[in-house]
């Protein structure tokens, strides 16, 4: 059985799926995490500790592991573990992006940099050191802008300012989110600088891709319905197919595909986020791996294979082509944070789940755990997912389940 080297953060979602997916190819598994194990002396080829940090490190020390368990394939979930599962793969003479593009793909200052040198319609922008303060930035943008840090995910710390005192009140609230100590270790350099961008108004998409030599294969297309306008931009609905005419879809396709050659990417999967106004799409967010949270499982290829069985194929070389994806609409929805407090309990999940096209309702936040809304917070409340014969179903559905739940927070 050949075998792959998952690499896992501990504050993944996507264990449960992507193991699911091992298991159902019957390949072997290595999980790596950034959290040494007690379990690693009973499972010497299940698990490994590797500094994501640190990815040359981490690349010496897979080499090692490879020696006695030979890898096949290297899977990370995130922008970190891309960079890292980059490292890895190039060390071992594997397929993948490079170092240097993950790497890109990782810091969205570098996004906008190389984006802007290829062409590539992106929203023009300018990094600040945090150290010289909001004062000359506030003065040197234009409005609406939008503030966010360089290296963080899921909107955590992005803030819209359409003025110059906004601006201000958004910068010193970044700047206590970069001063958090895991974010200031996960950040190093970057943790010292804001980039701003124009505010590009718009609806938007994400875009699910997989590249295989440089070429990108788009799986999946979603509207996000909810206005994202901010000064706040948390994540709800997501719905596929898209809503959007074939022409403007066409757009959407070649930009990103434009966007992965700016940023050098060329194997595996891609997530891309773009707003269509006026002037047609605008890469928001290019990143070398797919969609976050628990997504995915809107997903479905050929006959019922997940996403993340698609990437393991992928990475594995199994097939040359996926397999399209299952016609239906399908959506899910981000629980949207009611308030900040401690979640005590939620109610009405059964009846929320009864609903017609409603496939699952899973609620990720445990009991007791403290809800941190945006822009500090960067854990999901749950998942709600639908399936239906129309997008417009899709989205209801959605939103008649929300509306049976009941969040109790202190
Ligand atoms: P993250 O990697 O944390 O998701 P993004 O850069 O993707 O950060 O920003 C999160 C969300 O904020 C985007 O999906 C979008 O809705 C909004 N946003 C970010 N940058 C801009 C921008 N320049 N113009 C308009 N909206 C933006
Ligand atoms: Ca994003």
């Amino acid at each position: 059985m050949p075998r792959v080297l998952l690499l896992l953060p501990t504050t993944t979602y996507r264990t449960p799926d992507f193991l699911d997916a091992a298991r159902r190819l019957g390949v072997d598994v290595t999980v790596a995490s950034d959290e040494p194990s007690t379990l690693e002396a009973l499972n010497p080829a299940g698990l490994l500790a590797l500094d994501f940090r640190d990815p040359e490190g981490a690349a010496r020390s897979a080499i090692e592991f490879s020696r006695v368990h030979p890898i096949a394939a290297v899977v990370g979930v995130d922008e970190e573990t891309a960079v890292v599962a980059a490292a890895i793969s190039k060390a071992l003479g594997l397929p993948s992006n490079s170092p240097e593009a993950a790497a890109a793909a990782r810091d969205k200052a570098a996004l906008r940099r190389l984006l802007d040198a290829a062409g590539v319609p992106s929203p023009p922008s300018r990094l600040f050191p945090l150290d010289g303060g909001p004062e000359g930035p506030s003065r040197a943008v234009r409005y609406p802008c939008v503030l966010k840090p360089t290296f963080l995910a899921a909107s955590r710390g992005v803030i819209r300012a359409d003025d110059r005192e906004s601006f201000r009140t958004a910068w010193n609230r970044i700047a206590a989110i970069l001063e958090e100590p895991d974010v200031a270790r996960k950040g190093g350099a970057a943790a010292r600088e804001i980039l701003v961008e124009d505010y590009v108004p718009g609806a938007e998409v994400a875009l699910e891709g997989l590249l295989t030599e440089g070429r990108l294969e788009v799986l999946a297309i979603f509207d996000k319905p909810d206005p994202l306008e901010g000064p706040f931009f948390e994540e709800t609905i997501y719905v596929t197919p898209s809503r959007l005419p074939e022409t403007v879809l066409a757009r959407i396709r070649s930009v990103t595909a434009a966007g992965c050659r700016a940023l050098g990417l060329s194997d595996g999967p891609v997530h891309a986020e773009l707003r269509v106004g006026g002037e047609g799409p605008s890469l928001i967010e290019l990143a070398a791996r797919s969609i976050g949270g628990l997504c995915s499982r809107t997903l479905k290829f050929g006959a019922g294979i997940s996403l993340e069985e698609l990437i393991l194929r992928h990475a594995l070389k199994l097939d040359r082509d996926p397999p399209p994806r299952d016609g239906r609409a399908a959506g899910v929805m981000m629980i949207p944070i009611p308030r900040a407090g401690r979640l005590e309990r939620v109610r009405g999940r059964e009846r929320s789940k009864a609903i017609e096209d409603v496939e699952d309702v899973v609620i990720t936040a445990h009991p007791g755990q403290m809800l941190v809304p945006l822009p500090e917070g960067s854990r999901y409340l749950g998942f709600i997912f639908s399936r239906a014969a129309t997008r417009e179903r899709a989205e209801e559905a959605l939103r008649e389940a929300h509306a049976e739940l009941v969040f109790d927070v202190r």
